[in-house]
């Protein structure tokens, strides 16, 4: 990509009403605008980090055995009555009346619809367990919008629901999910911790939550230092009473919750199957959430410095920051550059040439401000030594490489991943 034609502007300050530092960064760095409280676009900087945790989120669950679909984001009243959240969601869900008068809402999370498509396509135990997951648009008419995307009203979610004959099934998915997701946050480059949590407003029985460990952090987490206890203190409370605020705490970013919901759901939209004596049973449930969108701003949090993000490898919106110095000064140098660029480009780096007539400070902040994690820098006198000078986003420390070697080294570089 060049720069130049890149729809993005960086900002020397952040809005006022930006508070903590993703959401400042993600606005300087011209990756998200606000289109009204708690509604933001993806710029197409922003939009790449985006589909990038996406992509490794996808992986992993294909990967795991769930099947991915999609549903609807608009969801019939009905459903929701059988389940009884009509009522007991409250104000966050958004009503939504169609040109009938009859009632909609676009969803907040999707167990009903899931439990309908199961309980009319679900036939036999044969098809048992059955993973089903789905990337899609969330809406939540939160009280408090802000922190940016971190708590939006629209939001991206990664949510996937299991269906099985018995408690056993189910105790074994929730554990190939929970390693699911640890593998998720270990690609993804963040520092997380799993916490036992209540499970609130979705119901059911067993359940955990991951948090990304920053200060910013709207949640307290409790973990005990001679045992593997770990759990939001809202839970610690109910379980040790007081003895919770013992114990040593930390401020964590939900970024994944998973539930076991039991028959929940099933019980009350009447969700069975034919077991393999053809006795009909009620299916066992449960459910899994990412914060897909929120996770971009949760590794902006844990990654940052003056100049401004440092994406985790898995992040990154480019790879590798092509710098030319006065290149619109030299013709020999261009060339040299629009030469390179393009043979990166074959090797399918993922580079970003700034092409812009600016002095080369500017240059180097924008592309510090957005973390792109590499740098070459090629100038007249690299092109009279044959050498390009290469600086690591996070290491104070310029290092001269040879010309024809530029791309097996940035190859090597970025092919961990
Ligand atoms: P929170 O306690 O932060 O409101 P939740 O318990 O309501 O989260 P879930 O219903 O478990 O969230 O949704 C699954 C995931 O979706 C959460 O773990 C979180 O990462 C993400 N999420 C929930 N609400 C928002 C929001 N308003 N903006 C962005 N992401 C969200
Ligand atoms: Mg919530």
């Amino acid at each position: 990509m060049k720069l130049s034609q890149l729809l993005t502007a960086t900002l020397r300050e952040a809005p006022a009403d930006a508070e903590i530092i993703s959401h400042k960064l993600m606005l300087r760095a011209g990756m998200i605008r606000q289109l009204a409280a708690g509604i933001y676009t993806w710029l197409p900087l922003g939009y790449r980090v985006l589909k990038k945790v996406e992509a490794v989120i996808r992986e992993e669950m294909n990967n795991s055995g769930a099947q991915e679909i999609l549903m609807p984001a608009i969801q019939p009243a009905e459903l929701w009555r059988e389940s009884e959240r009509w009522d007991q969601y409250g104000p966050e869900l958004l009503r939504i009346n169609d040109r009938h008068k009859r009632e909609f809402c676009f969803g907040p999370t999707h167990e009903e619809v899931i439990t309908d498509l199961v309980r009319r396509e679900v036939r036999s135990y044969k098809q048992l367990p059955l993973i089903l997951y789905q990337i899609q648009t969330k809406f939540r008419d939160e009280i408090r919008p802000r922190f940016g995307i971190m708590r939006s009203r629209e939001f991206l979610m990664k949510d996937a629901y299991s269906f099985h004959l018995n408690d056993q099934s189910l105790e074994e998915t929730y554990e190939k999910m929970y390693s699911t997701y640890t593998k998720i946050f270990n690609r993804l480059g963040l520092n997380f911790r799993a916490v036992i949590a209540d499970s609130g407003n979705i119901g059911g029985d067993k359940s955990h939550e991951f948090h990304v460990l920053a200060e910013s952090g709207e949640d307290q987490i409790v973990f005990s230092k001679n045992s593997d206890y770990a759990s939001n203190l809202e839970r610690a409370l109910i379980d040790l009473g007081e003895e919770a605020h013992k114990l040593e705490s930390a401020r964590g970013i939900e970024v994944g919750h998973i539930f076991q919901l039991g028959k929940k759901y099933s019980k009350c939209m009447k969700t069975n199957c034919l077991d393999e004596h053809g006795k009909s049973i009620t299916l066992t449930m449960g459910c899994y959430g990412i914060g897909v969108s929120r996770i971009v701003a949760a590794a902006i949090e844990q990654n940052n410095d003056e100049k401004g993000i440092i994406w985790p490898i898995a992040m990154a919106p480019y790879q590798l920051a092509l710098i030319p110095v006065n290149m619109h000064k030299s013709v020999r140098l261009r060339e040299a550059v629009i030469s390179l660029y393009k043979k990166l480009l074959d090797n399918n780096i993922e580079v970003i040439l700034d092409d812009r007539n600016e002095r080369p400070g500017v240059m180097f902040s924008d592309m510090e401000l957005i973390g792109v994690p590499h740098r070459f820098v090629f100038s007249e006198k690299g092109l009279d030594s044959g050498e390009i000078e290469y600086k690591e986003r996070t290491i104070n420390e310029n290092k001269n490489i040879k010309i024809e070697k530029a791309i097996a080294f940035i190859k090597e570089k970025t092919s961990s991943f």
